[in-house]
C-alpha cells in the first residue's frame, strides 16, 4: 500500500512519512485518562486530534488497531512519583470509594468522547485489570538488573541505559529546572531521574488499593501501566503511541525505558503528541476550581461539535488558547456550514471525477502532518464548486468519516421541517374551514377550500372529518 502519510515524529524531531511495521496494518496506543474527575477540554482536545489520526488513518486505507488505558491507580500529582495520589484524592473530595469514582469519572469521559464524535478505541483497558502484567514486568526487569529496591519500593534504575533521555537532549541537570521546590526528595532513588515500578513503603497510609506482590502488598507506578497494556494487546512492536505533549517527559520517556528494557529491542516508531489547549491565564488543568468541561460548555448553550471545529480549525502542534469569543465565531461558521450543506439536494448524479479529485485533495491536507484547517478548506472549496448537489453531498458524507462533525445530519431534515410546518398550517385552516361551517359561514368555508387548492392541498370531507392531500 502507498505510505502516503507524513506526521510529526517527537523521537527523531521531524515531519516522517509513515511506514507501520506489518504492511496497512497499524497498532496504535493511547495514553487515557486518570479518572479522579472529569476530563477538561484541553485532555479532549488531545484525543480529538488522536481520533482525527486514527480516522485518517482508516480513510486511507489502513486497519488500524487502537488500544487505551484508564488510568484508576497509581497516578501521583506529580507525574515523577511524588505528591498525593490523584485517586485517593478524588475519592476524598467526594466520600467515595476509589473504585465507585473511577467507575463514575470512566463513564462520564466516554459520554463526553461520545458528544465530540471521538471513537471509542478498539480496546479500553482499565489499569487495575493487568496487576498480574504490571508484576511479571518488574520482576523480569529486576531478574535483568534494570530495577532495584529500596525502602521497600522497587525502581527503575535510568544509569542502565545508554540514552535514557530519547526525546530531547535534556540532561539531568536541565531538568532540575523544572523541578517545583515544593517537591520533596525521595532518598530511595539512586539517581534523580528513577522512577517507581512498585510502591509498597507509600506515604499514603489509607491507599486503598493494594496487591500483594513478591516485594510486598503495594501498588503499580504510573507508566508501567501503558507499557503492559499495550504490550498484551498490540505485541512486542507497536507504530504510533500518542499523548499530549506533557507525556514525553517523564511518562513517555519512562515508558520507553522499561518497555524497552523488557523487550531487548525497539518497542514504538512514532510518537505522536498534541499541543496543549490553554485559557487566558495559562494551563489548562483540573486543579484549578471551576475547569472547562464538555457540559459547562452545554449548559452555556454550545453545541460539542463547535468545540470539535474548534479544534481542527488549528494545527495539533500548535498551542491553542481557548476563548468564548473564539468558539462564538467558530459556533456562527459551524452553523452557517451545517445550513449550506443541509440545503443540498440527495438526488441526482455523482460526478466520479469530481468527487475523486476533491476527495485526493482532502486526503492531501490530512497527510500533510494531519493539517485539518486545511481539510476543512477543501470542504468549504466543494461547496463552492460547481458541481451537483448529489456530488457536494457525497463528499461532505465522505469528509465526514474523518472530520466527524455530523455534517449531514441534517440532509433531508430541511425537507422534513418543511413538511411539518405545511401539515400544521393545514391543520389550522381545516380546523378554521369547521368552525366556518359551523357558523354556516359557507362563503368563508369555500375561500379557505380554495385558497388552498391554490397551494397544491386538496381537501376531502369525509364522516371521520376533513382529510387532506396533495395535488
Ligand atoms: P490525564 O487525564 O491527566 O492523564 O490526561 C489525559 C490526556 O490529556 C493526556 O494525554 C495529557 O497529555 C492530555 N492533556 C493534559 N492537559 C492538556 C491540555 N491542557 N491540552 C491538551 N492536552 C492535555
Ligand atoms: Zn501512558
Amino acid at each position: 500500500m502507498e505510505n502516503k502519510l507524513h506526521f510529526y515524529n517527537t523521537l527523531t524531531r521531524k515531519v516522517e512519512q509513515f511506514v507501520p511495521n506489518e504492511d496497512g496494518k497499524v497498532a496504535m496506543y493511547t495514553c487515557g485518562p486518570t479518572v479522579y474527575h472529569y476530563a477538561h477540554i484541553g485532555n479532549l482536545r488531545s484525543y480529538i486530534m488522536e481520533d482525527l489520526l486514527e480516522k485518517t488513518l482508516r480513510y486511507i486505507g489502513y486497519d488500524v488497531k487502537r488500544v487505551m488505558n484508564v488510568t484508576d491507580v497509581g497516578h501521583l500529582s506529580s507525574d515523577a512519583d511524588t505528591g498525593e495520589d490523584k485517586m485517593l484524592k478524588g475519592a476524598k473530595r467526594e466520600h467515595k470509594t476509589v473504585m465507585e469514582i473511577a467507575k463514575f469519572y470512566t463513564d462520564a469521559f466516554f459520554s463526553d468522547c461520545g458528544k465530540l464524535n471521538i471513537k471509542t478505541p478498539d480496546v479500553v483497558e482499565p489499569a487495575t485489570n493487568c496487576v498480574p502484567e504490571f508484576q511479571h514486568m518488574i520482576q523480569v526487569l529486576l531478574d535483568k538488573g534494570f530495577a532495584y529496591q529500596a525502602g521497600g519500593n522497587i525502581y527503575f534504575d535510568t544509569s542502565k541505559l545508554k540514552d535514557y533521555y530519547v526525546f530531547s537532549n535534556q540532561s539531568e541537570k536541565e531538568l532540575l529546572v523544572g523541578v517545583r521546590d515544593d517537591v520533596e526528595e525521595d532518598v530511595n532513588k539512586r539517581n534523580k531521574s528513577d522512577f517507581v515500578l512498585w510502591f509498597t513503603k507509600s506515604k499514603f497510609e489509607d491507599q486503598e488499593l493494594k496487591w500483594e506482590s513478591p516485594w510486598g502488598t503495594g501498588y503499580p507506578g504510573w507508566h508501567i501501566e501503558c507499557s503492559c497494556i499495550s504490550m498484551k494487546h498490540l505485541g512486542e512492536y507497536m507504530d504510533i503511541h500518542c499523548g499530549g505533549v506533557d507525556n514525553i517527559f517523564p511518562h513517555h520517556t519512562n515508558e520507553i525505558a522499561q518497555s524497552e528494557s523488557y523487550l531487548g529491542h525497539k518497542w514504538c516508531n512514532y510518537w505522536f503528541h498534541v499541543h496543549h489547549l490553554n485559557d487566558k491565564s495559562g494551563k489548562m488543568s483540573k486543579s484549578k476550581g471551576d475547569f472547562l468541561t464538555v457540559s459547562l460548555l452545554e449548559s452555556k448553550g454550545y453545541n460539542p461539535l463547535v468545540y470539535r471545529m474548534f479544534c481542527l480549525q488549528s494545527h495539533y502542534r500548535k498551542p491553542l488558547e481557548f476563548s468564548y469569543e473564539a468558539l462564538d465565531n467558530i459556533g456562527q461558521a459551524y452553523d452557517k456550514l451545517i445550513k449550506r450543506i443541509s440545503a443540498l439536494s440527495k438526488e441526482g448524479e455523482i460526478d466520479r471525477q469530481q468527487f475523486t479529485t476533491y476527495r485526493e485533495k482532502f486526503e492531501a491536507a490530512l497527510c500533510d502532518d494531519l493539517n485539518s484547517s486545511m481539510a476543512l478548506t477543501v470542504l468549504y472549496d466543494v461547496l463552492k464548486a460547481d458541481m451537483s448537489d448529489a456530488t457536494k453531498y457525497a463528499l461532505a458524507e465522505s469528509f465526514d468519516q474523518v472530520l466527524s462533525l455530523d455534517l449531514t445530519k441534517g440532509v433531508g431534515q430541511a425537507a422534513e421541517d418543511v413538511d411539518a410546518e405545511l401539515a400544521a398550517m393545514v391543520e389550522q385552516r381545516i380546523a378554521e374551514r369547521a368552525e366556518a361551517k359551523k357558523a354556516k359561514d359557507f362563503a368563508r368555508a369555500d375561500a379557505i377550500r380554495q385558497e388552498l387548492l391554490e397551494q397544491g392541498i386538496i381537501l376531502k370531507d369525509t364522516r371521520e372529518g376533513t382529510l387532506w392531500s396533495r395535488e
